[in-house]
């Protein structure tokens, strides 16, 4: 028996001239018990207003359309966005314009007057099932994906809660609450503290991206003091920077005072992994800069190093999941790679962007553009009222 997706199947045809319609109807009608309910679209507007409406299962589409041609619409419609088939007519046999639909994610390409009702139906019945097999792959890859998203999730919510109970106890030990440690047993006790402090921060960002993969992320925004944020992350993170014998210096570039909507704890959470990451990466005594600049619709942090740098070769997986590049000082400071993925999902969840240049003669320039406005209220951004 048929499966359901080959039966009562609606075609679209998209063609100009009415006496090749009525050709292409009449190769349709001659389909012994026919499965197609056959519509006719004339104009290229209409047809792309008709394939917006989802109404049908498969597109034949003549090249020729006015004005247009078939590979416009193909052009305009990206079909490999599709669930539904498109397969490009045209009057004449030629090799280019098969290429170029191919390479347009067409399903398939018939020539007017060399096809019969058997091909026809054959190209038509074989692209559906090539799409059909081809959504079933992307739903297993989905249901796969979220399997192993939900795995993360379960198993960092697991490991939290014991890592945080280490650490509560060895902090106990070494703060004496449990009388003196010797000093040979104190320095180790340490390196387990810190140790455990590394561990801790790889299942927070674990979580962190769990649950922006999961699309639960929710912004909630209100209005701040870009400015007051930055001196706060500096602040907090003076102590590891000096125990580097780094120096941060923070300048902002012009006089107005830069107020903007974002979620303050996530863009704070994005700043801190920006600048930890530029002190982490960078020798001792070196120096790094941060600036805020802003223009008509953005406000930009630049956070420049004079570290290791990046490779131009790396930089295009420089946002990817788990990337960790190697470089002098990656392994002495460690880290789970997923810092820069995050922050680049929560800087687009903003409708802002982050940027990356090689600093001269060494080191790496990030700079964090947000948007003045937020995008088109969207499900995923909540505004919250107060101010800072
Ligand atoms: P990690 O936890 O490894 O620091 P991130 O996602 O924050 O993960 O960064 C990914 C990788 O990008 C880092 O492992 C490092 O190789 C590189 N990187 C990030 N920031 C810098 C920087 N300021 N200078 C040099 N390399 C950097």
């Amino acid at each position: 028996m048929d499966p359901n997706y080959l039966r009562n199947i609606r075609v679209l045809v998209v063609e100009d001239d009415e006496d090749d319609w009525l050709l292409t109807k009449k190769i349709f009608s001659r389909i012994p018990d026919s499965p197609y309910i056959v519509d006719w679209s004339k104009t290229y507007d209409d047809a792309l207003e008709r394939i917006g409406r989802n109404e049908y299962d498969v597109y034949l589409i003549d090249y020729r359309l006015g004005e247009n041609t078939g590979t416009d619409i193909l052009e305009q419609v990206h079909p490999e966005r599709f669930r539904q088939p498109f397969i490009l007519m045209t009057g004449v046999s030629d090799s280019d314009l098969e290429w170029r639909s191919l390479r347009l994610a067409a399903a398939d390409y018939l020539v007017k007057g060399s096809f019969d009702a058997t091909l026809l139906s054959r190209t038509i019945m074989y692209a559906l099932q090539r799409k059909h097999m081809e959504q079933q792959r992307i739903d297993q890859l989905v249901e796969l994906n979220r399997a192993k998203e939900d795995f993360i999730s379960i198993a960092s919510h697991q490991l939290r809660t014991p890592a945080t109970g280490v650490k509560q106890y060895l902090g106990m030990v070494v703060e004496g609450f449990v009388g003196k440690v010797p000093d040979a047993q104190l320095g180790l006790l340490k390196q387990a503290y810190q140790s455990n402090e590394r561990q801790l921060r790889i299942i927070s960002d674990l979580l962190k991206v769990a649950q922006v993969d999961s699309g639960k992320m929710r912004l909630h925004t209100s209005v701040v003091d870009i400015d007051k944020l930055l001196r706060e992350v500096i602040d907090e993170q003076k102590s590891t920077v000096e125990e580097r014998m780094q120096k941060i210096h923070f300048k902002r570039r012009d006089s107005d005072h830069p107020t903007l909507s974002f979620d303050r704890d996530a863009i704070r959470m994005v700043l801190e992994n920006i600048i930890d990451n530029a002190s982490k990466y960078s020798p001792e005594g070196s120096e790094i800069q941060i600036s805020i600049t802003s223009d008509v619709d953005t406000i930009s942090i630049d956070v420049t190093d004079q570290g290791v740098g990046i490779n131009e070769v790396d930089l295009p997986r420089l946002f990817e999941k788990f990337v960790r590049f190697d470089n002098p000082l990656s392994t002495k400071v460690g880290g789970s790679g997923l810092g820069l993925y995050w922050a680049k999902r929560i800087v687009d969840l903003h409708g802002g962007r982050i940027d990356y240049r090689p600093n001269e003669p060494s080191g790496s320039c990030f700079s964090v553009v947000l948007p003045k406005r937020l995008p088109e209220k969207s499900e995923l951004i909540y505004t919250t009222n107060g101010e800072e």
